[in-house]
């Protein structure tokens, strides 16, 4: 086989080109995206800015059944449950083509990586359900004291009988306010908790909302808040721990890396989108009796944006391909995110400052993508969480450069 040959292919570490099929779903989802979602953008900032929720009630499942019937349904769902398991590389495609949107969609027929974990009475209460959109799941580590020291955990669930009594306070819950259910992660052994610095004596349960924990909207600097979950008392059945008793540390970081990269991915395609409208801006806008597009400091404003835009593209898709070897990816996932959130932040920057006073206006949809963005240095691992484990792979040994 040539080498060309290999690189169309894509079974070479040093591919250089998406695959046809690639090519074809990276197509099709692209005109998904102009046919039915950026054309319901000036809805969703209309309805963000009078209060109410994106999306009329509805709409999303309506947009899903219709991804659905394009062939775009449970794209890393495994077949035996109904999905397309199209691998990570095609889920980072269709991430970055679907983040050229604000309209907050997301495809059908998925749920969180850990609920697969669960044992066949589990899969078929929860899985199931989460994946078939009749049920909304939601992931709690995040503490008041403890966010990026997850070992600092204070939450915890004592055994009574054949239940567990659980007691604390989540904070920052991605969708906690709509969830059916909330994996939680409780201390189960405080001694083994401690002997072990936080990595063992804590256990995942599955709790129903109707179990009695209640959640708390989280006003936000975006469209969309978080919630603090609140348990006093919750009583959860033993046949609700997920996974392994005094392991659900491990569950933790694998639900959080799992979406550690799909950060990088979302910026590569919002700030494409961007980059677009300050390449027609600069064009039209005239001041002095030219273009902006002549002038020199508009022109590397736009070739910095479009190599850091690439960089991070190449540093989502390693990451991805990495994956999809079957080999750990979490290096490659932590340089993926760190700098494509930090290239999000940094175009959606430029892109405003070439809009000038319009840029700032609620007339244009870029401060609002400018404070989303700004998240992405936060959430599933700060910035500085991510240097942090990137250098130790590097200063212990784990990885090496080159
Ligand atoms: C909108 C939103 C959604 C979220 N969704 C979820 C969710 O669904 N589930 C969930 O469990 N959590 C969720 N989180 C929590 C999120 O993961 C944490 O906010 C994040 O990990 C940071 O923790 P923290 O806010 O406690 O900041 P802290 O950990 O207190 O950090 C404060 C600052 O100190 C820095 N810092 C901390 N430790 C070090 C160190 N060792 N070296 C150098 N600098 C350091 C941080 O980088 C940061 O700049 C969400 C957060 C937000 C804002």
């Amino acid at each position: 086989m040539s080498l060309r040959e290999k690189i169309r292919i894509g079974d070479d570490r040093m591919h250089l080109r998406l695959t046809d099929e690639q090519e074809m779903v990276r197509k099709t989802i692209r005109k998904f995206v102009e046919k039915e979602l950026i054309p319901l953008e000036n809805d969703v900032l209309r309805n963000e800015r009078e209060g109410k929720p994106s999306l009329p009630e509805g709409k999303m499942e309506e947009l899903q059944q219709k991804a659905k019937e394009a062939g775009f349904w449970g794209i890393n769902t495994p077949e035996e449950y109904g999905g397309a398991d199209l691998g990570q590389m095609m889920l980072a495609i269709v991430q970055m083509e679907v983040a050229r949107t604000f309209v907050p969609f997301k495809f059908g027929g998925s749920a969180d990586n850990i609920l697969y974990y669960g044992n066949e009475e589990q899969k078929e209460k929860y899985l199931l359900p989460t994946i078939n959109g009749e049920k909304k799941s939601c992931f709690a580590m995040t503490e008041p004291g403890a966010g990026s020291d997850t070992r600092n955990l204070r939450m915890t669930a004592v055994k009574d009988g054949n239940e567990w009594v659980l007691n604390g306070e989540k904070t920052f819950i991605t969708g906690g306010n709509e969830a059916d259910f909330v994996m939680a992660i409780a201390i189960t052994d405080k001694e083994l908790h401690k002997s072990s610095n936080g990595r063992k004596g804590v256990t995942c349960f599955i709790v129903d909302r109707d179990m009695g924990w209640g959640s708390e909207y989280i006003h936000t600097m975006g469209e969309w808040g978080p919630a603090a979950l609140i348990f006093e008392n919750v009583r959860v059945p033993e046949e609700n721990i997920l996974g392994e008793i005094d392991h659900g540390y491990d569950l933790g970081l694998e639900w959080i890396g799992f979406a550690r990269w799909i950060v990088g991915a979302r910026a590569v395609g919002a700030a494409e989108r961007l980059l677009n409208m300050a390449i027609d801006y600069a064009n039209e806008r005239e001041t002095f009796g030219k273009p902006i597009a002549t002038r020199q400091a508009i022109q590397w404003q736009i070739a910095d944006s479009a190599v850091e835009i690439e960089a991070a593209k190449w540093l989502v898709l390693n990451a991805a391909f990495t994956l999809d070897q079957g080999e750990d990816n979490r290096h490659y996932a932590s340089m993926a995110k760190l700098y494509g959130a930090n290239m999000g932040n940094n175009v959606i920057d430029r892109v405003l400052q070439i809009h000038g006073g319009m840029g700032y206006t609620r007339e244009l949809p870029i401060e609002r993508w400018y404070r989303e963005a700004r998240l992405w240095r936060i959430y599933d691992g700060t910035d500085e969480i991510q240097r942090l484990i990137i250098s130790r792979n590097l200063l212990k040994g784990h990885v090496k450069i080159g």
